[in-house]
């Protein structure tokens, strides 16, 4: 059989592996690239085989990244089945949908510039439309439960503990009368991830894929973290602001709804006080995910399960409040203080926060409160790294509220969860595979690994095939066509390194001209300068 790395190669983005046997053609996920506008290039791209001729999409978890091209292979002629665990699929009813909502509105906006520009328009990736029909393919299983796909293919869905359904695929192919087993990790959660139970462990595999987002790091002790929340919110309270907490719809929402409502019962005396803080979800994709966790059930672990077997909904209590008309939204902006508002998106780019911080971010008194990644170039990262203005809708915002992070909300394993969790394989792999990672977390967790267990890990660029057999595996040279394109990619991205530097400095040193020389800044400035030094180099080679 041939496997090829479409996406999430050498990044973190744009998840997609095909699987060519003698008899049929298999996409392990089919997800958007997502971030740098040379990685969004990267969703209009075709596959190197037809989308008609593919039998099967198996679908580790309904995270966009994973998931958010289905409805594209729809629109191009797929119509095989799409499998995923039972909760997955629920969660796929909402966020295509939704991505398909926010594909056809970027296409509008898009088309007012073109327009006055006197360009042709362009077409969205897929619509709310498409995506919904493509919901028909899905067909949901069960965890442990093992399918046989046609007489060449089984099947078995592991819960890999990242999100609500998120499972390792384990596929046996039998080939030449021998059988050959690969593991696709999807992502692979932390251990104490609120909610749901802790990944599963794998006894055996012949090839492993797995990720490698967190690869060169390690998370931060969590048991603080319930603690320096609290402390956040009580001092903002005083202060008379609200806390503002940017979250992603599905997952993360969820988890911290979780987490307050833990406190609540936990702390005792000392959250008393938030015992009466009204908390909004201020975000319709949340609502709705929040309602698919309810009908979920199975996926809990014991301590959310202890809760509702007390009859205790860890995903409910009396202050929490939905709103999901855009009235009720508009109304939250009219509370000037006592108030924790969660909305999303997560990184600040889309959605409903952008209306929260607009009317937040200048005023000293509230709080807004970072609780996952923040992407290079979004306006979540801007904020974290202390940007003073900002501009949300074409306005100019001050930044005066107090910016906090709190680490360790993170969905994925860090490099040791992960090293951990391959250790428990006592059936080692031929070969491991590593991706869905930066370059710097790819090659650390590469090393890691060599340390570990003396094999060196294969870190596959993107459309790289190899031949695998259950005795070997042998690597082939990507087509002449894909190494063009990455060519003309790489200098894409160089120039919006550059461009972005020549942002940054002019920006500082307009700063520098309105409020005089600071130390700090200028150093800043210095290195700023450097980097841009080097991708002009790069770009003139
Ligand atoms: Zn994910």
């Amino acid at each position: 059989m041939k496997l090829t790395f479409l996406g999430a190669a050498k990044t973190v983005t744009g998840s997609c592996f095909l699987i060519e046997t003698r008899k049929s053609r298999i996409l392990v996920d089919c997800g958007l690239f997502q971030g740098r506008s040379t990685e969004e290039a990267m969703n209009e791209q075709p596959l190197p085989v037809k989308p008609s001729t593919i039998d099967y999409v198996l679908l580790t978890h309904a995270h966009i990244d994973h998931s958010g091209r289905i409805p594209w292979l729809y629109t191009n002629g797929f119509k095989g089945e799409v499998i995923a665990v039972k909760a997955a699929v629920d969660l796929c009813r909402l966020m295509l949908p939704d991505s398909g909502h926010i594909h056809e509105f970027e296409a509008e906006w898009k088309n007012r510039k073109r327009m006055r520009a006197g360009r042709e328009p362009v077409k969205p990736l897929y619509t709310l439309a498409e995506a919904q029909e493509s919901l028909k393919l899905f067909r949901s299983v069960a965890y442990d439960e093992v399918i046989q796909l046609n007489d060449d293919i089984r099947i078995c869905y592991r819960n890999s503990g990242h999100m609500l359904g998120s499972a390792f695929i384990e596929l046996w192919v039998r080939e030449n009368g021998k059988e050959t087993k690969i593991v696709f990790t999807g992502d692979i959660g932390n251990r104490d991830i609120p909610i749901l139970k802790d990944p599963s462990l794998i006894d055996e595999a012949d090839y492993l894929v797995i990720e490698s987002t967190y690869g060169d790091r390690l998370h931060v002790d969590n048991s603080s973290k319930a603690e320096k929340f609290l402390e956040i919110v009580l001092e903002t309270l005083d202060k008379g602001g609200n806390v503002i907490i940017p979250s992603f719809a599905v997952g993360r929402t969820q988890e911290i709804i979780y987490e307050l409502n833990k406190k609540v019962s936990d702390l005792g005396e000392k959250v008393e006080r938030l015992m009466h803080v009204p908390v909004y979800v201020d975000s319709p994709l949340a609502i709705n995910a929040t309602e698919v966790y309810r009908q979920n059930l199975d996926c809990y672990d014991e301590e959310a399960r202890w809760y509702i077997e007390n009859g205790d909904n860890p995903l409910d209590f009396p202050n929490l409040h939905f709103t999901r008309t855009a009235d009720e939204s508009r109304g939250l902006n009219r509370i000037k203080g006592g108030s924790i508002i969660i909305s999303a998106s997560g990184m600040c780019e889309a959605g409903r926060i952008k209306h929260h911080l607009k009317h937040n971010l200048w005023r000293r008194e509230s709080t807004i409160l970072f609780v996952g990644y923040q992407a290079e170039g979004t306006l979540g990262r801007k904020i974290l790294n202390g940007a003073k203005k900002v501009h949300i809708f074409g306005e100019e915002i001050s930044v005066n509220a107090r910016i906090e992070m709190i680490d360790g909300y993170s969905g994925h394993a860090d490099c040791e969860g992960i090293i951990n969790w391959m250790r428990n394989i006592k059936q080692f792999p031929k070969r491991i595979f590593l991706v869905h990672g930066e370059e710097k977390a790819l090659y650390s967790l590469a090393g890691k690994v060599k340390e570990e267990f003396g094999v060196e890990p294969v870190i596959p660029s993107r459309e790289e095939s190899f031949v695998i057999t259950a005795e070997r595996e042998v690597s082939r040279e990507f087509g002449e066509k894909a190494k063009e394109r990455f060519r003309y990619l790489a200098i894409v991205s160089l120039l919006e390194d550059v461009k972005e530097g020549i942002t940054d400095i002019y920006e500082m040193l307009l700063d520098e001209l309105r409020e005089g020389a600071d130390d700090a800044r200028l150093n800043l400035l210095q290195k700023k300068l450097k980097a841009l030094q080097r991708d002009m180099v790069n770009l003139l080679e």
